[in-house]
């Protein structure tokens, strides 16, 4: 049996990618915002559905960069179930990470424990669409304007989605996404960020490329943040096959849930109202279930089947955020029961029914 890998990149037809980069040997520009950037851009600001966008190296700088460009200070309140990206971004701004717990349906930052954690302090939220589950957005928008807050979405997960009926990058003062291989839309490594205001669009520019603000100005201690044309040339091409991927995508997910609804002790990811999901991930909750979580993950090993222990550790309990007040995952107990007891299953386009199948009778046996 062929071993199956949590997740497969897409590829687009290889043909189709030669013809892209062609015009890279005519005008040898090759990065440094060129034609493919551009164009780039342009079509994600339409399929997106956003206002403002700009391209970036990969999700993490954008997210870093995004907190530099809004010259933040003092404390971030943000959420501990997510990938390690999201809390070294803030901390890598010199900003203080506050660890928010999680709703237990959407695991995503709980509005119940929000506004407790926001002090005279408190500059931003940063919450994440896990899993591609929505935030609770309104709730969010709410307690920022009432403190003066900014938001910014981490939306790594949520590439394409809309909640009622906008994109998603339209929500908070900005939203980062990630381009990264093994995201359901991919430009080999490559990120961006949606944002409302003009100005910070300008501020990110710059700092993305050194903080360069003409020949003879440099006017920010920026990084170098940029996507090259190759990348720039993949994203372009994949981005045509987007929707029939997440609609595979879907189809794989249908099957998972087939197989999995309803079975005792193992909880799905809850379905939300008025979304355009994606399909990210497929998350299972194994909860008083007749295998603990971790001997389903070693089963799985064991026939060649990886799965992910999405996301555990938490954040909160990395050694490296020891020193931090609100650090260590029993302040965190919904974040730390889910990520004792999750798992992420294989999700992709190409993943065949047959394959699911086989991952869910190793499960169920
Ligand atoms: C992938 C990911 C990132 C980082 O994106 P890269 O493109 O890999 O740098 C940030 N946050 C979350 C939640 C992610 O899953």
């Amino acid at each position: 049996m062929d071993r199956i890998l949590v997740t497969r990149s897409s590829m687009p037809p290889m043909d189709e990618y030669i013809n892209e980069i062609k015009e890279l040997w005519d005008s040898h520009w090759l990065t440094n915002m060129g034609p493919k950037h551009n164009e780039f851009r342009h079509m994600l600001k339409e399929y997106l559905g956003v206002e403002h966008i700009d391209l970036l190296v990969n999700g993490h700088m954008a997210l870093e960069m995004v907190l530099q460009a809004m010259n933040l200070q003092g404390e971030v309140i943000t959420t501990p179930f997510t990938f390690a990206s999201t809390t070294h971004a803030i901390v890598r701004n010199n900003l203080v990470p506050v660890f928010c717990d999680i709703d237990p349906v959407t695991y995503t930052l709980d509005v119940e424990k929000l506004e407790s954690l926001v002090t005279d302090r408190t500059c931003a939220i940063l919450p994440v669409h896990v899993y591609g589950n929505i935030c609770n957005v309104e709730e969010i928008e709410r307690i920022a304007r009432k403190y003066g807050l900014k938001v910014i979405y981490d939306a790594a997960h949520a590439f394409g989605e809309t909640y009622k009926g906008k994109g998603i990058g339209r929500y908070g003062d900005a939203s980062i996404f990630s381009f990264h291989a093994t995201k359901v839309f991919h430009s080999i490594e490559g990120g961006s960020v949606c944002f409302q205001d003009r100005e910070l669009g300008r501020v990110l520019w710059d700092l993305k490329n050194f903080g360069i603000h003409g020949e003879e100005e440099v006017a920010a201690v920026g990084a170098n943040a940029k996507m090259n044309e190759f990348c720039a040339a993949m994203g372009i091409c994949n981005l045509r096959h987007i929707d029939s991927e997440i609609a595979k995508r879907k189809k794989v997910v249908e099957k998972y849930r087939e197989r999995l609804e309803g079975v005792e002790g193992i909880r799905l990811n809850a379905v939300q109202e008025d979304t355009e999901l994606n399909y990210a991930y497929f998350p299972v909750i194994f909860e008083d279930y007749k295998y603990t979580r971790n001997e389903v993950y070693i089963r799985l090993q064991q026939h060649g089947i990886s799965a992910r222990k999405y996301f555990f550790p938490l954040t909160n309990s990395f050694e490296c955020y020891r020193s931090y007040p609100t650090a260590g995952a029993e302040k965190t107990p919904v974040a730390q029961y889910l990520a004792l007891r999750v798992l992420t299953l294989p999700l992709y386009a190409d993943l065949s029914l047959e394959e699911v199948d086989r991952i869910c009778d190793i499960i169920l046996k």
